[in-house]
């Protein structure tokens, strides 16, 4: 709060007024605490497998172990940690990218049908790995949506990528896609272990990860469903999740359309 007394310009001992200013200065407060906490957030993500790295290098050099195949077993999680590491940059990088020109992205188009069935190909080989059906009904001729092409297609990807990762083999994910008056509504669904409903606020914030023994066992950064809550953004649009343990999740983006 700022206090200013207003004066009598010939009697200065005079006062006439007061000025009161207030400045809601929370809102500052927390994105700053925000930008904070993410930078101790990625130093901690990037400093886990860079210590795990040194440490296994360290013993390999000492020369203390013979046995080949424990050295080979030492190898392989360096260069699993790496790859997690390069990883977890690429999605940093990506992320900070989409912040600073969400702007600038919407003067950019997509041709949305076109989009959608392209990663919709992408993903299908990784599905077919799992024994995982991939369903899709995408609406021929969607409107085109204003908005970078290639981040559309990413935040895609992170859904039907974490789709497949969290559902078990032979289950099935499924895409529809339609217009509903000028927006395009997507909706990725799947059969997988679903997501507990206390879980669900907390679920597109940075490096958040659902119950971290069950997300153990499958690779991630925590980084996809903030990546995507950025581009929804970034496309004037909305997400929605809808969840049940043990039987499911389904995502919604409506996105509004470009206007002709
Ligand atoms: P990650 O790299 O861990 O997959 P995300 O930000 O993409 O990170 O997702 C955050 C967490 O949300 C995941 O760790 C997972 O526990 C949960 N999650 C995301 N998508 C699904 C899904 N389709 N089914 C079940 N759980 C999911």
């Amino acid at each position: 709060i700022y206090t200013n007394l207003i004066k009598l310009e010939n009697d200065p001992t005079r006062v006439i007024g007061i000025v009161t200013l207030l400045e809601d200065v929370t809102e500052m407060r927390k994105l700053e605490k925000m930008r904070s906490d993410f930078v101790a957030n990625v130093s901690h993500e990037l400093k886990t497998p860079l210590t795990s790295i040194s440490g296994f290098v360290e013993t390999l050099k000492s020369g203390t172990i013979e046995d080949e195949d424990t050295k080979m077993r030492f190898l392989d999680i360096i260069d699993i940690e790496t790859e997690r590491l390069t990883r977890l940059i690429d999605d940093i990088l990506t992320l900070s990218e989409i912040e600073n020109n969400s702007t600038k992205s919407i003067r950019s188009e997509t041709y949305t049908t076109e989009a959608i069935n392209e990663v919709t190909e992408i993903m299908r080989p990784i599905a077919d790995g799992k024994k995982i059906d991939i369903i899709t009904e995408v609406e021929g001729n969607l409107p085109i949506i204003y908005g970078n092409r290639d981040w559309f297609k990413q935040m895609l990807i992170n859904l039907l990528d974490n789709a497949i990762k969290y559902t078990p083999q032979g289950g099935r994910v499924q895409i529809n896609a339609y217009q509903k008056y000028n927006h395009v509504v997507i909706v990725v669904k799947d059969s997988g272990l679903g997501i507990p409903k206390n879980e669900l606020p907390r679920l597109f914030e940075r490096f958040y990860r659902v119950d971290k023994a069950r997300s153990k066992k499958v690779i991630g950064t925590g980084l996809g469903l903030a990546i995507v809550k950025h581009i929804v953004l970034a496309f004037n649009g909305r997400i929605k999740v809808n969840s049940e343990v043990g039987k499911g999740t389904e995502f919604t983006i409506i996105i509004p359309t470009k206007i002709n």
